[in-house]
């Protein structure tokens, strides 16, 4: 059998694995901070409908700018985060992967750098690896804050072309502050001089934290860039539908790189079905709230180190071995994420039901390990 390292593949691939969190068949899998609740039977029964509609004219290639979609998902930001967005000012591609990868693409590539802080999301670095951006790792505090003075210190050292802020983060669960994103905006813009920088800011998790969005800071900012998915507020990971808002001259940028006809009719109908029942989705967001917060609560009546959280997963500890008490939960059926952060372990919410699975499992973990 070949291996990859006898291929004539990129020498920066050389001996790297390809991301990817255990899919394990266990009874509780609150790992990849999915959404535990199936869509609903009514809007199932729209997908159907506009998937029908869709196939009708699967002999043509899809809408190649997504017009009708993004008009929509304007339409939905415009609502939710009270920014007037225009059709023009989003961009749409299959899951918000595919959407930093365009942006790389476009504003990375060899020769140009991206600054991340982290423990943060690992695909922003695998992305700028496979796009052939160099990656710079910027530092977090003992409590996951990006430290303002610690981060422009990094940023006026590295000069880096783009800047990643992920908020909330993945997988620690803080959210950033406005004034912490407009600091290091303009440390990013000045570092790089006339040029300037692109900031992103991955807010996949956005729906469910405790503060408002900070997307209104794309007004008259014309490089700062934020991402979002319907992957996890709207209950559809299995769709691939992520989205980008920003000024429109970034939208033009990103369409120089993207595949032509890269979004598929199907997908374009089922994101459509899925935003007309934004509403009944955004109420099992608020359900999934309240659980987030009573497990933190039940979590540091525990005893254990308990990381504030405005996403739909909670970060945990501090355990003298991790990845022990990873298994030993996984033998009470119950798969959580170890994401490398020393100590800590992270856990997406689920139902009531898996959650108080979740709890007992960690009660029990407790007491094996003391
Ligand atoms: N950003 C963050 C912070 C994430 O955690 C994830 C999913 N784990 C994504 C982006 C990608 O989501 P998707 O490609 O499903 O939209």
């Amino acid at each position: 059998m070949t291996r990859i390292d006898e291929l004539p593949i990129r020498d920066e691939l050389r001996g790297k694995s390809p991301y990817g969190a255990p899919q394990l068949n266990v009874p509780v899998q609150l790992n990849t901070n999915e959404n535990p609740h199936p869509l609903p039977d009514a809007l199932v029964r729209r997908i159907a409908e506009r998937v029908s509609e869709a196939a009708r004219t699967l002999n043509r290639y899809p809408d190649r700018d997504a017009v009708v979609l993004r008009t929509q998902l304007a339409a939905y930001l415009t609502e939710t985060t009270g920014q007037p967005l225009e059709p023009t000012q989003v961009w749409a591609a299959n899951g918000s992967n595919e959407v930093l990868q365009q942006l790389l693409q476009a504003f990375g590539g060899p020769g140009r750098t991206a600054l991340g802080f982290d423990p943060s999301y690992s695909m922003h670095a695998l992305i700028a690896r496979g796009t052939g951006t160099e990656w710079i790792s910027g530092p977090r505090t003992e409590e996951f804050d990006i430290d303002v003075e610690a981060a422009v210190a990094v940023i006026r050292e590295h000069r880096p072309d783009v800047v990643f802020l992920c908020s909330p983060n993945n997988p620690t669960g803080t959210a950033l502050p406005a004034e912490t994103i407009l600091a290091l905006y303009e440390a990013a813009q000045q570092a790089r001089g006339g040029r300037g920088a692109l900031v992103v800011v991955d807010e996949a998790y956005a729906e469910f934290s405790h503060r408002p969005s900070t997307l209104p800071l794309i007004e008259g900012r014309p490089t700062l860039v934020f991402t979002r998915t319907m992957s996890k507020a709207f209950g559809a990971a299995g769709l691939r539908l992520g989205y980008l808002a920003a000024d429109r001259a970034v939208v033009d940028a990103v369409q120089l790189v993207r595949l032509p006809y890269h979004l598929s009719a199907i997908t374009q109908a089922t994101a459509h079905a899925a935003l007309e029942f934004s509403e009944t989705l955004l109420g099992y967001v608020a359900e999934l709230k309240t659980e987030r917060d009573r497990v933190v609560a039940e979590l540091r009546a525990l005893g254990l180190d308990v990381t504030e959280s405005d996403a739909n997963f909670v970060q945990f500890g501090r355990f003298a071995d991790a990845a022990d008490v990873w298994r030993r939960l996984l033998d009470h059926g119950v798969l959580v994420r170890d994401n490398g952060v020393p100590g800590r372990l992270r856990v997406t919410t689920g139902t009531r039901a898996e959650n108080d699975a979740f709890l007992d499992a960690v009660r029990a973990v407790t007491k094996e390990i003391n």
